[in-house]
């Protein structure tokens, strides 16, 4: 079972991991964007960790939209309203629930990965954070509908997410800034898939 409290060290995790590796974002988007994605994506989780103090009380549903109305309004540039919708979403399917197990998350994911797709106009292999996403939801959920538990199902996601993101380094963009490279847009390892891997670390529990 998982609650309240584990939502927002998850969420204080990723706020930690974004702020270390903010220079390492920014300098994946200096090659194939405008060299801003660790700078905004930071801005907008230091937000949000601030939030959280007054929603110790809240539902995880609450939690969830609230840091999605926060990555909205703070972050910026594409990874924002993808973000802050995938967060909003997932916070939608999950209100006023105080705990949640590993079929409430697997759903969960799939309405937060269903909302990127729509706000993103994206589909798999267009080099962009979905390429890191959608195969940990699809790990994810496969692992709980065969009964693995939610420490397992999270470690299997966690090396799909990874793959994921090391798979965009051989694509060509076709969203987003990268996309206005064509061709030189390959070779390189695409910014959101990455803060999209840090994310995914905070929510297995790992600090790195
Ligand atoms: P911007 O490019 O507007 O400066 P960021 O640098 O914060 O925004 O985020 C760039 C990342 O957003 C890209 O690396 C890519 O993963 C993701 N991205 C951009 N456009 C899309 C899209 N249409 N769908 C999904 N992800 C996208
Ligand atoms: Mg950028
Ligand atoms: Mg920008």
């Amino acid at each position: 079972q998982i609650t309240v409290d584990h939502v927002i060290r998850f969420l204080e995790r990723a706020a930690a991991l974004i702020r270390d590796h903010a220079a390492e974002l920014t300098e994946l988007d200096t090659v194939i964007g405008d060299a801003d994605h660790g700078t905004n994506l930071n801005r907008g989780f230091s937000a949000v960790v601030v939030k959280l103090d007054a929603l110790q009380d809240g539902d995880i549903g609450t939690i969830l939209d609230v840091t999605g109305k926060t990555l909205l309004a703070t972050v910026g540039g594409a990874a924002g309203p993808l973000y802050g919708t995938a967060f909003r979403r997932a916070g939608a399917l999950l209100a006023g629930r105080y705990t949640i197990d590993g079929a409430d998350i697997a759903a969960a994911l799939e309405v937060a990965l269903k909302g990127i797709v729509e706000r993103g106009r994206v589909q798999r292999g267009e080099k962009t954070m979905l390429d890191a996403i959608a195969p940990g939801v699809d790990t994810f959920r496969t692992a709980i509908v065969q009964g693995q538990s939610l420490e397992e199902a999270a470690r299997c996601a966690l090396v799909a997410v990874e793959e994921g993101m090391r798979a965009t380094i051989p694509m060509q963009a076709t969203k987003g800034r990268a996309a206005f490279l064509g061709p030189r847009s390959i070779g390189h390892q695409d910014p959101g898939a990455t803060s999209a891997y840090y994310i995914a670390c905070a929510m297995v529990g790992l600090d790195a």
